[in-house]
């Protein structure tokens, strides 16, 4: 799926770690920051900072920098964070369930509305407030839930059974965590996130 209005995703994923740098900000009652001042304190780029925030508006003023409220506000909107996100995760094991704890016990705009999974130990019983149900459900339930995202939390090879599932009833971005190498659907913004990966990148290094 093509980058939205140009804008990337490591772009986007700036955008998030200026955000929360802003929180932290904001949290400890600090009202004005210059792009140098943010970028000093949290070992960040000053022109960077300014390159990605002017592809957004003109959020500064030249000598005073950004006020830090009106930044985190106009940040969350830029995001979509200001709307709360309908997600549903399929494969509810460990991390799946870990997921759900963790979203269910932070003030997120994410919002788990259906779980899936095919075992029959799980199916039927409930997380929190949510039943789980049989994956061959997904394209039954997800329309009636409003979910948009769904993380996918299953083995390698259910993974793209489960994701063509998914984006057969709408979902429009997923997060996989299946080390499996997708047959991406054009209508589905899709994400995969491996730890592997990274760690195999860190053992490159310690070994040059
Ligand atoms: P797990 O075995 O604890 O959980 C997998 C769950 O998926 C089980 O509950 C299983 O019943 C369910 N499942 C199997 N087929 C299904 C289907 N068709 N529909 C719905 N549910 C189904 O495994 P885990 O540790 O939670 O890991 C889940 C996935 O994430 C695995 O593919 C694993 O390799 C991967 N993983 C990725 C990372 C990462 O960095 N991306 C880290 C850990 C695990």
């Amino acid at each position: 799926m093509a980058e939205p209005a140009g804008i990337s995703s490591l772009t986007l994923n700036r955008l998030s770690v200026y955000l929360r740098c802003l929180r932290q900000l904001q949290d400890s009652g600090v009202t004005h920051v210059s792009s140098s001042q943010l970028a000093q304190q949290f070992d960040l780029s000053a022109p960077l900072i300014r390159k990605d925030l002017a592809q957004f508006g003109e959020f500064g003023i030249r000598g005073t920098g950004y006020r830090v409220d009106d930044l985190v506000e106009s940040l969350i909107k830029v995001l979509g964070l200001d709307r709360a996100h309908n997600l549903a995760v399929v494969g509810m094991g460990s991390l799946g369930s870990a997921l759900a704890r963790y979203l269910s016990v932070n003030d997120k705009p994410f919002r788990i509305v259906a779980a899936f999974d095919v075992d029959g130990r799980k199916v039927g019983h409930k997380i929190g407030h949510l039943t789980i149900h049989h994956s061959r459900e997904i394209r039954e339930i997800i329309p009636q839930t409003g979910a948009q995202i769904a993380v996918l939390s299953v083995p390698e090879s259910a993974a793209q059974s489960c994701y063509d599932d998914l984006a057969d009833c709408g979902i429009k971005a997923v997060l996989n965590f299946a080390p499996a190498q997708l047959k991406q659907a054009p209508s589905v913004r899709t994400k995969s996130v491996d730890f592997q990966i990274n760690l195999e990148e860190l053992a490159y290094f310690l070994s040059c």
